[in-house]
């Protein structure tokens, strides 16, 4: 027993919460026409989740509310509620999937509760919770008991899998077998497989739409990245360009400081020789004074040997006067003896001569005026002595005077000799100051040209010495350039690649693995570093061509980029092996279901052959599968341009095309045969004939895929009394697999009944429901 009880509450006619309760496995429901049996049928259908209000004869949802009536006032709400007995049976846990329970829920007990409200909003619930029709109807289908309704048989529809179209038929069989399960699963499946195919359609759109960026980002990546591989290069290369260079104007600084060091020394040393030089030069030209003096010494010397002259001639004259004298005296001393033939000696007369001369040649010397005057008196003078002394020694002519006047003489004579000594001494000491003096200035004069030419030659050497220095300065000035080019270039390159190259001094220079001595770095050829400094500028052009910023930017958006695009790659796999997955797992449900279905078909057929002829008495009924061909035709709109697929049934005038689809369908078909008559379609049977073959079906169907309960309302109607015995019989062995509710007007029905519910409706058209027994449910059936 697996339906425990029926609740309804505001349900159609049962104003007031009803329960019905089924202890039995076979409960019957009876009582007079309109009293509302059917609706406690459709009570059934609604909690099960039936969508169409037209077969639980209502055309809109509020229909199957109470509408009101007598004290009632009409309800808004309606809520039926079916409780089952989910306790784990081994024996019957043939439908399930879990553990021999009805239902597939982990519970003793599962009650099922629908409500409806007058907005035609919709609830349903399991144990309480809330849930989706979907959830009730997965849940049922796996107790067979599925939304085909097929172990539901309202009242007029006996023969309702009778009127069924295949397609219909089928849906009731796989519904009676619990295949529903696996088609919905199926259908589940293609729905995620249409929905996955979706989302695949959708990645790789996405995909495509951003292939171009990447495609782009990645140029871009790829010209960052040889941005970066030039700036790593021209780094390396910078460091060893910069290392060589500073060690090249380090060691250039440094042999300048040496090689100029020399010529300084040189230079100071030189200007220090040049000023003593020129103060040389300078006294030398201070000898001015001692000319002066030269000149009055000079001066000294000729008046004093002017005087000298004078006195030596003096000398001469009383040399002669003298001489003279002596020889007047000896004359006289002759003529004494022989007084007569006195003459004027010639002696004296040359002497006279002699002293005018003297006095002449003095005169023309000085060349002064009153010198000439005191010439003329000295002549006068002279002669008037001369004639004098003459006369006087001819007249006086005594020895006596001539002594006299040979002693003046000799006086005189002594005289001047000592003056003339004094004027000898005077001479000396004047000729030996000007030899001193002269000795002076000449050696003045010698030092000062030997100045004169240290100068030149210290002056010449200074030029040497300054060409030098001009060499090492205009070479010192090309470091200069070469430095401030240097620092430029330094500048510029850390702008460009960062401050890291400032570190170029840590690196060690390299050639053919072996470190380079700054001697070596050196002593390079300065055209290669040349060379180096060109490629520097080219590699520098090249990179700010590529665009120093943005390679970040464009890095991390490549990487963002790639890295959607990689998810999307992953996803599209994922999607590509659920789409695989599902596609096989549908593969898999329509293999189970076409199999199942087919053992299933054949089972119940052996089943239904059999209520058949038992029903009959004879004759043989089968199912039969049948393949459907639909074609599909594809229609072009002419005017709208637009294909459009139209189901076509066959006669219909619509050219095929390449595009035409056909799908292939499986249906059912019946077989009948009756015993003794010649009628083989379903359409030649009778009323009774028809719900004959369909009770046989339905039971054949419950017989081998039992259903927790079986719904037939007055599927016995059309029965007369033999039937009607053996319909009972077949209920009773059919209640042993399902419980069965029955409602019924039929008193064989009911006598096979274990319970019987009595419904009966009030003058305020409420239903009303007890519990009654046989004889009285006879009557109330009435
Ligand atoms: P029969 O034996 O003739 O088949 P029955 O017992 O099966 O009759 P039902 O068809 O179940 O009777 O009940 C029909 C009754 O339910 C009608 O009288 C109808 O007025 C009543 N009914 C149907 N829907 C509503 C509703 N929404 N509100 C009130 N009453 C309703």
């Amino acid at each position: 027993m697996y339906l425990k009880s029926l609740e309804l509450s505001g349900f159609k006619s049962f104003a007031k919460k009803t329960e019905l309760k089924f202890s039995t496995p076979i409960t019957s429901i009876v009582g007079p026409n309109g009293s509302g049996k059917s609706n406690i049928a459709e009570a059934f259908r609604f909690v099960l989740g039936e969508q169409s209000i037209k077969s639980m004869r209502g055309k809109r949802t509020e229909d199957l509310i109470w509408n009101g009536g007598g004290d009632a006032a009409r309800a808004n709400r309606a809520s039926v509620k079916v409780v089952f007995d989910n306790h784990p049976q081994p024996l019957l846990g043939k439908g399930g999937e879990g553990d021999g329970r009805i239902l597939n829920v982990d519970f003793d007990e599962v009650s099922i509760e629908r409500v409806i409200y007058r907005d035609s909003s919709s609830e349903y619930s399991i144990n309480g919770t809330l849930v989706r029709l979907k959830d009730i109807i997965e849940l049922l289908a796996g107790a067979h008991i599925g939304s085909s309704g097929h172990h539901i048989i309202s009242q007029g529809e006996a023969d309702k899998i009778l009127n069924a179209n295949s397609k219909e038929r089928r849906d009731m069989l796989e519904d009676a077998l619990g295949l529903k399960i696996y088609q919905y699963k199926r259908e589940e499946s293609e729905r995620k497989l249409e929905k996955t195919e979706e989302n695949m359609k959708l990645v790789e759109s996405l995909r495509r739409e951003i292939a171009p960026h990447l495609k782009f980002l990645k140029k871009q990546v790829e010209k960052v990245e040889k941005t970066f591989e030039l700036k790593e290069e021209l780094q390396k290369l910078s460091k060893e360009y910069f290392k060589r260079e500073d060690t090249y104007l380090k060691e250039h600084k440094k042999n300048l400081e040496d090689e100029r060091r020399k010529p300084l020394e040189e230079l100071k040393r030189l200007e220090q020789e040049l000023s003593k030089a020129k103060q040389v030069l300078e006294k030398s030209a201070t000898h001015d004074a001692k000319s002066d003096e030269i000149i009055k010494l000079e001066a000294n010397l000729s008046a004093v040997r002017t005087e000298k002259d004078t006195l030596v001639r003096e000398l001469g004259r009383i040399e002669g006067a003298v001489l003279a004298e002596e020889r007047i005296l000896k004359r006289e001393r002759e003529i004494a003896m022989k007084e007569e033939n006195r003459s004027v000696p010639l002696w004296d007369v040359e002497s006279v001569a002699s002293i005018i001369e003297g006095r002449i040649t003095e005169l023309e010397k000085s060349r002064d005026d009153g010198a000439v005057m005191a010439f003329f008196a000295f002549v006068r003078r002279t002669f008037s002595e001369f004639v004098a002394r003459h006369k006087q020694s001819r007249e006086i002519g005594s020895e006596k005077q001539s002594d006299e006047e040979m002693e003046r003489l000799k006086d005189e004579r002594e005289k001047t000799e000592g003056k003339l000594k004094l004027v000898n001494e005077r001479e000396e000491a004047l000729r030996k100051n000007y030899s001193v003096l002269q000795a002076d200035i000449n050696r003045e004069k010698d030092s000062g040209r030997e100045a004169e030419r240290a100068v030149f030659r210290i002056m010449s050497e200074e030029n040497t010495v300054r060409g030098v220095l001009s060499g090492l300065k205009s070479r010192e000035e090309k470091l200069v350039l070469i430095e401030a080019d240097f620092k430029r270039e330094l500048h510029e390159v850390a702008m460009l690649l960062g401050r890291d190259v400032l570190g170029f001094d840590a690196i060690v220079v390299e050639e053919n693995g072996v470190a380079l001595n700054p001697h070596s770095i050196v002593n390079e050829e300065r055209v290669k570093q040349e060379d180096r400094k060109r490629l520097i500028e080219k590699m520098k052009i090249r990179i700010e061509d590529a665009g120093a910023g943005g390679g970040e930017e464009a890095l991390k958006e490549y990487q963002e980029t790639s890295e959607r695009d990689q998810f999307l790659e992953r996803e599209l796999i994922d999607l590509h092996k659920s789409a695989d997955s599902l596609k096989s797992l549908i593969v898999e449900l329509q293999e189970k279901l076409t199999s199942e279905f087919r053992e299933g078909i054949l089972k119940i057929n052996t089943q239904f052959g059999q209520f058949f002829t038992l029903m009959f008495g004879g004759g043989f009924a089968k199912l039969e599968i049948i393949r459907e061909v639909k074609k599909k035709k594809s229609r072009f709109d002419l005017e709208s341009g637009e294909r459009s697929n139209l189901d076509f049934t066959e006669g219909e005038m619509i050219a095929e095309t390449s595009e035409d689809t056909e799908e292939i369908s499986e249906g059912i078909e019946i077989e009948v045969s009756l015993p003794r008559k010649k009628i083989k379609g379903l359409m030649m049977l009778s009323g009774g004939e028809r719900a004959l073959t369909s009770i046989a079906l339905l039971f054949a169907m419950s017989q081998v895929k039992p259903p927790p309960f079986v719904i037939l309302d007055e599927t016995d109607a059309a029965l007369d009394e033999a039937n009607s015995k053996k319909y009972g019989d077949m209920i009773e062995s059919l209640s042993k697999l399902s419980q069965l509710i029955l409602i019924t007007h039929n008193r064989e029905t009911m006598s096979r009944a274990g319970v019987l519910y009595g419904v009966t409706m009030g003058s305020g058209g409420v239903s009303k429901l007890l519990s009654i027994a046989f004889d009285e449910a006879v009557f109330v059936a009435k």
